[in-house]
């Protein structure tokens, strides 16, 4: 299938590893010009490298005043913008009881304001050309809580409200907007969160954990031409974990 994303215009954030590197790598295999963007330069650098991106922006999504700043940079060395892939480093594990209110704010700046201040920013230049396509990287724990995760449990809820409020204000505009839920996948945050692999398989019905690969191939189609009838919907990239219905 021609998903038509030839010389489309690309931000990736959060895009230096992980989800956000899956990402990057496949609208490029696609034929999309795409930017990536992290806070980590070193990181930026092999990857950008590695992966043959248009060009990088360091940028780090807990900083409010640095968001406006890369979408207009990234639109101007693209020459527009037709897809925003919103990402960020995953928030610090913990119960209710173990956090504190600066982990509260930090957590909303980084994981819900980052996604509100860059579509701010997107959006005027996406529906100019009446054409645009947005997809959140979320998680399941917005739909189905998991345990010790209460910062992203509450905060990706709160984006796929977003998400679902945007896919109505902007549908005239012919932006598509969008969240995929992606389970444990195989990146470096399964590292950082310390879990127990064979558990977690365990619980997913594919009786595996999922590939980077597989959700970019995802997010990649909701990006493209094909997906033009598609939006407001919290995909689950689950291995038919989650509850559909
Ligand atoms: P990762 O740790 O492999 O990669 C995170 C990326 O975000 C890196 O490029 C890092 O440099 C960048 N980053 C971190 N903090 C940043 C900041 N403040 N500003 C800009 N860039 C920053 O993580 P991942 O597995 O790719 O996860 C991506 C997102 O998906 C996270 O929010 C994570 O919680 C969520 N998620 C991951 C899984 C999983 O199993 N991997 C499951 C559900 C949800």
């Amino acid at each position: 299938m021609d998903l038509k994303l030839k010389n489309r215009r690309a931000l990736v954030l959060a895009s230096s590893d992980g989800l956000g590197k899956a990402v990057a790598a496949e609208l490029i295999a696609e034929g999309a010009n795409v930017i990536i963007s992290s806070r980590n330069i070193e990181k930026l650098e092999i990857t950008a490298t590695e992966i043959g991106v248009h060009s990088f922006i360091k940028c780090d999504l807990s900083d409010a005043s640095s968001i406006e700043p890369l979408i207009v940079e990234a639109a101007e060395a693209l020459g527009g913008l037709d897809i925003l892939v919103t990402n960020a480093g995953g928030p610090p594990a913990g119960t209710f009881a173990d956090l504190t209110d600066q982990q509260w704010y930090d957590a909303f700046q980084t994981l819900f304001m980052s996604v509100t201040q860059s579509i701010r920013a997107a959006r005027p230049i996406m529906a100019e050309q009446q054409w645009g396509r947005i997809v959140m990287i979320t998680s399941v724990a917005g739909k189905e809580s998991v345990h010790n995760l209460t910062l992203s449990n509450s905060l990706r809820a709160g984006l796929h409200g977003l998400m679902n409020t945007l896919s109505k204000e902007l549908g005239a505009e012919g932006i598509t907007v969008n969240a995929v839920l992606p389970t444990y996948t195989e990146t470096e945050r399964l590292k950082q969160l310390k879990v127990d692999r064979a558990a977690l398989t365990k619980q997913i019905p594919a009786g595996r954990l999922g590939q980077p690969e597989e959700l970019a191939k995802l997010v990649t189609y909701l990006c493209s031409d094909m997906a033009g009838f598609i939006s407001g919907q919290a995909v689950g990239f689950d291995g038919g974990s989650m509850q559909s219905v």
